[in-house]
């Protein structure tokens, strides 16, 4: 008998993902001139193009050859929501159901958009509800700057202009450091001239500190720096970022030494510290801080905790934040209590829950899948 073969459509490259460099091999390997690289570039980031049809200095010819074989493909919006204080929250849903939040956070002289890098994250810090959810998986590159071309498309319709993105930080879902490879060509993409444009102290990454990726981050970028630190012992550090039983404190500070000397002489590294009740918030621990990142260029951000059900954890009363940051900057460091914004529409730090669909059965499979790679 005679079974009809159904022909699969060819798997198309989106190209939203691709770095420079990718959309030169792109281009060279079907024939074409490399310089085409940066002028779809130019009209997917810059013009923020949605079809090939749009991109009028390219020939008929080669639109159509793309359209068969390339995309530029963003996952639907679900939900897009405004706070009293102008944050927006933006629910995207992804391919396969799962779902990750973008905030947009105005501000007078610049506008920041804070991204997801995973579906989920793995590193189960207790005060952060991103954990409750277990993890999914890795964005790819596309999805992550599909939230920064989404984002940029659906502000300049707003007829307001300050609403545009200067500042793009790698701290909604998940551990950027956890999807190296796919976060490197997010980031080389928003700092290169043919897409966002960028600058280096304008893009940072955040991270609980995952040490050979951030290592090997100081070497092949030079993007901005965090580190959520929120312990000055590992004792408590333990309890609240379990990455820290890998990677302790004196290892952590070794590689931040190594990454800043990596950078130009301006840079500096931020370290998070979430304000927790008589958890992390003494008096001691601002001292033992001031030792801590001595002779590191730095800020520090002190963050109120942002409750969520269940956390356990309280933030610390306001009077007791700004005698903390008052012992730091009378050491000589510069410390900033984080502004909370968008709180009534569930888009603070830690307060983004996605729908997830936990794979990383955690109980089983700790150490293996949480922190994806030995040591
Ligand atoms: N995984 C990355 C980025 C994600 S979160 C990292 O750990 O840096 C961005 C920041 O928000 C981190 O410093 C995180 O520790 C903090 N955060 C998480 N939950 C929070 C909460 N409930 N209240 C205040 N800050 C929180």
């Amino acid at each position: 008998m005679n079974v009809p073969v159904k022909l699969q459509e060819p798997l198309k490259q989106n190209l939203l993902g691709m770095t420079l460099q990718d959309l030169e091999a792109f281009f060279t390997s079907t024939g074409e001139k490399a310089f085409r690289a940066s002028q779809v570039m130019k009209w997917m980031h810059q013009l923020l193009a949605a079809e090939f049809d749009e991109m009028t200095n390219i020939s008929k010819t080669l639109r159509e050859t793309l359209r068969q074989k390339a995309c530029i493909d963003v996952p639907e919006i679900v939900f897009d929501q405004t706070s009293t204080d102008g944050t927006r929250k933006w629910v995207m849903q992804l391919e396969g159901g799962n779902k990750i939040e973008t905030v947009y956070i105005p501000e007078s002289t610049r506008g920041t958009l804070c991204i997801s890098s995973q579906v989920g994250c793995a590193l189960d810090c207790s005060f952060c509800s991103t954990a409750r959810q277990g993890f999914s998986r890795n964005l790819t590159a596309a999805e992550i700057v599909a939230q920064v071309w989404m984002a940029s498309r659906l502000l300049a319709k707003n007829t307001q202009d300050n609403h545009r993105i200067t500042n793009v930080v790698l701290m909604g879902m998940g551990e950027p450091l956890l999807n190296y490879e796919n976060v490197l060509k997010a980031i080389t993409i928003f700092m290169e001239d043919n897409a966002y444009g960028l600058s280096k102290r304008r893009v940072t990454l955040s991270t609980s500190g995952v040490l050979p990726k951030l290592d090997l981050l100081g070497q092949q970028s030079d993007v901005a720096l965090a580190v959520s630190l929120h312990a000055v012992t590992d004792e408590i550090r333990d309890s609240l970022v379990p990455v820290n039983k890998k990677y302790p404190l004196n290892e952590l500070m070794a590689s931040c030494r190594q990454y800043i000397k990596n950078q130009s002489a301006k840079s500096h590294i931020t370290f998070e510290y979430v304000m927790l009740n008589g958890v992390n918030d003494s008096r001691e621990d601002a001292i033992k801080l001031i030792k801590l990142i001595k002779g590191i260029p730095a800020k520090i951000n002190l963050i109120p905790f942002n409750p969520f059900p269940d956390s356990g954890y309280e933030c610390s009363p306001m009077t007791v934040i700004k005698e903390f940051k008052e012992i730091l900057m009378k050491a000589g460091l510069i410390a900033t209590i984080r502004k909370t914004r968008g709180e009534d529409i569930d888009a603070a730090c830690g307060q983004l829950v996605g729908k997830v669909e936990d794979k990383s059965r955690r109980e089983k499979k700790f150490e293996t899948l949480r922190y994806g790679m030995a040591k």
